[in-house]
């Protein structure tokens, strides 16, 4: 039975952390094999939040754009989001595991070719249509990156976020539905003795009306945050493609350097004022409960990387 911000496994009381790995970590068939490693070796139960690979979201979204305006060469482009997707589950994934792997992968392309067919042969659609089918569109980016990396961790089951992650539609546009999402998260993940759970960031579900919406862009920190804060993890792992919390983004600051430690208000600033890094809600629901934080780099694993506590 799960208690307090444990999980029982085998009757006994085991801490379970939280790694969430963005985009980058999971883009590559070298740094998902960093990714199978950091997790098969971690010594608690984990839960596993994924992003799409690298560049797909933003494929997917401009793929909409090309079918709205009529243009058929989102095909071109799904096509290389098809290959990529498959070149990597050929390459990583256990001959035993591959034909299943692939037939996820198929399925779900073939569900963004209808998406797209859809908006393409279409003119005059209503706007509450487009904006769903694109939210629609948009979360296949972690469908099916999570399939994959679920099926590359040795013992890992996947599971799907929008059964427990819940937005409602307010005047200021889509908002996490806060208690709601923390119970169900409790409700479906909290008791089961699972060594290695597999979710998908970034991607939610309408609470009432169950249409597919997402957490905004770089939403996956969020989900990861969520996940942590309602099971009371031990910590979360931010994994990513730098060393830690900068001094300055190191792609236009050469000479930033990694901040060892910080607080949550700290963090929360500099992400405020446009640190990337980390996506700015993740901190509050962790910080709440004093749940530190590391930003580590899945390219550079024993880099010690930050620590953001109270
Ligand atoms: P992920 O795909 O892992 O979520 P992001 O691209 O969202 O990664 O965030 C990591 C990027 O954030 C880094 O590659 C870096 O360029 C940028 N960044 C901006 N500000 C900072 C900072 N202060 N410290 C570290 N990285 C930063
Ligand atoms: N894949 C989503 C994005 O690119 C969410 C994330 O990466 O956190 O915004
Ligand atoms: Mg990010």
């Amino acid at each position: 039975m799960a208690i307090e911000g444990h999980n029982a496994l085998n009757n006994i009381e085991i801490i379970m952390k939280v790694l969430k790995f963005g985009g980058t970590s999971v883009g590559s068939v070298e740094s998902l094999q960093n990714v199978k490693s950091i997790v098969e070796s971690q010594a608690e139960p984990t839960i596993v939040v994924v992003s799409a690979l690298g560049g797909v979201t933003n494929q997917l979204i401009e793929m909409t754009r090309m079918a709205l305006d009529h243009n058929e060469a989102y095909a071109s482009t799904l096509e290389q989001v098809r290959q990529r997707h498959l070149d990597i589950i050929e390459r990583l994934i256990d001959a035993d595991k591959q034909s299943q792997c692939r037939a996820v992968v198929e399925q779900f392309i073939e569900n963004l070719r209808s998406f797209y067919q859809t908006l393409c042969i279409n003119s005059d659609l209503d706007a509450t249509f487009v904006k769903r089918v694109s939210d629609a569109i948009v979360c296949h980016g972690e469908i099916m990156s999570s399939a994959i990396v679920a099926a590359l961790i040795a013992g890992a089951t996947p599971h799907y976020s929008p059964s427990f992650i819940k937005t409602t539609d307010g005047p200021q546009g889509t908002v996490l539905a806060a208690d709601l999402t923390r119970r169900l998260i409790q409700e479906q993940l909290g008791s089961l003795d699972e060594r290695c759970m597999v979710l998908q960031g970034f991607i939610a579900q309408d609470a009432d009306a169950s249409y597919a919406t997402t957490l905004g862009r770089g939403g996956s920190d969020f989900t990861a945050a969520l996940v942590a804060a309602a099971l009371h993890a031990s910590c979360l792992e931010i994994w990513t493609d730098v060393d830690g919390f900068m001094t300055a983004d190191p792609r236009t600051h050469p000479d930033a350097t990694v901040i060892p430690t910080m607080t949550y208000a700290q963090a929360q600033a500099m992400c405020d004022a446009g640190a990337k890094v980390i996506y700015p809600p993740t901190l509050a629901p962790v910080a709440a409960l004093d749940i530190p934080v590391w930003v580590k780099n899945t390219f550079n694993p024993t880099a010690t990387g930050t620590v953001i506590r109270g």
